[in-house]
């Protein structure tokens, strides 16, 4: 099947009519799509090399890279070409290749992470929790759900992802409540072991108590905030919950 190209004649298609028919007929049209002799994933390959080479790291590298991984390359194989094209290409072209690479492979693995946890619940993810980032290690995300009677919050944690230790205070009522709506992720307060969340589980946290909550190390969680109403509420923000705290859980 003939590979379909059409930047030539849109890019050059007035100023350079036949530069703009060779590239779109001849070179995709005819050579690209010789499948029979050479396979697109192939193809690719040489074209990366053979760009990167020349240290030819512009757009049209990145178009033939994400074209790449149309064709069927991997992350471990894009890797694996670029290192081992590195040692007869130059080490700094090779560099300035991965730059992109890594943008092109990886954009869309956590693209679709994320948009799997998404699909897996009733509620939106919402906003980067940009905000509130100072207090967290790692991503999360804040979609508000009641702005009255009683706050609620979806606030979703990518994998590693957890607040800081914190204390919720009121002098009347306050504290907050849990409810989880999709992933895993842990519970802990201070002193006490760490308790493994899923969807559907419930934790009430009382006023005063020191605790921390996010996602497990391999997952993405997230979890209704409901802010129990009361006098004088106010978050009280400590330090963040260490790596050899979290690691210790599974
Ligand atoms: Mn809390």
């Amino acid at each position: 099947m003939a590979v379909k190209q059409t930047a030539g004649r849109r890019d050059l298609g007035e100023f350079a009519p036949k530069f703009a028919q060779l590239n779109d007929d001849v070179l995709f049209g005819e050579v690209w799509s010789r499948e029979d002799k050479l396979s697109l994933r192939d193809r690719s390959i040489v074209t990366v090399v053979a760009l990167l080479s020349q240290g030819l790291t512009d757009s049209s590298f990145q178009y033939h890279l994400m074209t790449a991984k149309k064709n069927g390359i991997t992350k471990t194989e894009i890797a694996e070409i670029l290192t081992h094209a590195a040692f007869y290409a130059g080490w700094p072209k090779a560099w300035a290749a991965f730059r992109m690479a890594k943008e092109i492979w990886m954009e869309e693995t956590d693209g679709c992470a994320r948009a799997e946890h998404e699909n897996s619940m009733v509620f939106p993810i919402g906003n980067p929790n940009d905000g509130f980032a100072q207090y967290f290690i790692g991503q999360s995300y804040l979609a508000p759900l009641s702005n009255s009677q009683a706050g609620i919050f979806n606030v979703t944690f990518e994998p590693g992802c957890r607040n800081n230790w914190h204390i919720h205070h009121a002098d009347q009522g306050g504290g907050q409540i849990l409810v989880c709506v999709a992933g895993r992720g842990f519970y802990q307060e201070d002193g006490r072991e760490a308790q493994e969340l899923h969807a559907g589980d419930v934790v009430n946290i009382p006023v005063g108590v020191k605790h921390w909550h996010g996602a497990a190390p391999d997952s993405w969680f997230s979890h209704l905030a409901v802010e129990v109403p009361g006098e004088n509420c106010s978050n009280e923000w400590l330090e963040p919950v260490t790596d050899e705290i979290y690691s210790r859980l599974k």
